[in-house]
């Protein structure tokens, strides 16, 4: 397929990352989604492809590429296995490229090449019980005592804690100061006082790892210090801003692997003497999916476009979320819908993809969030 808003090297990459989604990622994604076990293998291939590195720099081991190469790895990754793109997207996208971004020299030398091949796996810990939209409302506190300092708090929903060693984590040291008071950290897994917690129950991406990370006294040095005190929040929005274009990726991928199952079961299944495929309205909605899920794509690309052309690209980002999000949602519930009874059971790809959609409108700040910025960019801070 040309796929002509791509370069060459997009397109050889896509073509490389679809193929190992519909040959591996893809016949595996039932039986880890009901398992609920931590696709370990899934991450192991994806690391020998080079994929955790994708966008590090060269020499922290990475291949140096860009925000839309990650796009299309995303969104590939995202069509075989979204439980899959959730661990790579939280791993690489929001822990590792906090650590780049703002990490000083030592820091990344220490963490980044082997989060680079994911021989460590790291985590993002911002949400906290009684904060999550209002994450300049949190509580986790850094606080200091003859000359030491001390993490103290919890954080909850946090995607690959389980099996992560390297927590970017974002406390205050003064609540009062409201965002910026706020300070991010490297924490170690074997950091004392440093307890996770497993959450269960997810509706869908069931096979990534989702727990509530304590800290109790846990010892700060000032080693752990990711950039300047008080500097934290406005670092974090800027990797948020980022991850926005990988999460929006992740939903195209989502709704491509749920329209693909549509349009192979409409030509399959046959009622009133006729395929499905052969009635007018199931080929409209296939129309309409089909123009949704292209008109997602490229404002994914526009935002990913913009970002790596180092112009302002936040909103833009956040319309991408938005809007994919929601054609995530909406092509899982059409598809279904498609299948009839059988989409309703478990293991029609159709069912879950149905249940691992839902989350894109919530994580990485929910679609009420995501207009919030867009508003702000529309009328300012009224
Ligand atoms: C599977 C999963 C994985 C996650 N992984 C991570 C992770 O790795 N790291 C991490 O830090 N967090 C993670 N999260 C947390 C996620 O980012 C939060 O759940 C999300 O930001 C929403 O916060 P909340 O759940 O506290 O909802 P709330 O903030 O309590 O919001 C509740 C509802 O109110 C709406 N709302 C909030 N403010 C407004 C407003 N001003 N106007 C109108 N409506 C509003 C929200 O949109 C939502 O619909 C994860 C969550 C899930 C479910």
């Amino acid at each position: 397929m040309v796929h002509t808003h791509l370069s060459e090297e997009e397109s050889l990459l896509k073509s490389t990352v679809g193929e190992f989604a519909d040959q591996v990622l893809a016949p595996r994604a039932a039986d880890y989604d009901k398992s609920g076990e931590f696709p370990w293998s899934n991450i192991r291939e994806l690391a020998d492809l080079g994929m955790f590195g994708l966008t590090i720099k060269e020499e922290y081991g990475g291949s140096g590429g860009t925000s839309r190469q990650l796009s299309i790895v995303a969104e590939e990754v995202a069509r075989g296995c979204a439980a899959t793109s959730t661990i790579y997207i939280a791993h690489l996208s929001l822990c590792t490229r906090f650590i780049q971004l703002f990490g000083t020299i030592e820091q990344k030398r220490r963490f980044i090449p082997h989060l680079a091949k994911a021989e460590t796996i790291g985590a993002f810990a911002l949400t906290e019980p009684d904060s999550g939209s209002d994450a300049a409302s949190m509580s986790t506190s850094l606080t200091q005592a003859n000359g030491k300092y001390r993490l103290d708090g919890t954080k909850h929903f946090i995607t690959n804690a389980e099996e992560a060693t390297v927590f970017v984590v974002l406390a205050t040291h003064d609540r009062s100061l409201r965002t910026k008071g706020i300070d991010a950290l490297i924490i170690q897994r074997d950091t004392p006082g440093l307890t996770v917690n497993p959450q269960h129950g997810k509706m869908g991406i069931r096979a990534s790892s989702t727990a509530e990370v304590v800290f109790d006294g846990c010892p700060v040095t000032e080693e752990n210090r990711l950039g300047p005190e008080g500097k934290g929040f406005q670092e974090c929005m800027e990797v948020l801003n980022g991850s926005r274009i990988a999460i929006a990726s992740q939903c195209v991928g989502i709704a491509q692997a749920a329209y693909d199952a549509a349009i192979a079961y409409s030509k399959q299944r046959e009622v009133f003497g006729k395929r499905l495929s052969e009635f007018q309205n199931t080929q409209w909605d296939l129309a309409n999916l089909a123009t949704n899920i292209m008109a997602a794509r490229l404002l994914v690309y526009h935002a990913a476009t913009l970002m790596d052309a180092g112009q302002p690209y936040a909103e833009t980002a956040s319309m991408a979320k938005l809007l994919a999000s929601r054609v995530a949602v909406e092509t899982a519930n059409r598809a279904l819908q498609i299948h009839g009874g059988i989409g309703y059971f478990a293991p029609t790809i159709v069912e879950r993809l149905y249940r691992d959609a839902k989350v894109t409108e919530i994580y990485e700040g929910s679609s009420e969030v995501q207009r919030m910025i867009i508003s702000r960019g529309i009328f300012g801070d009224v």
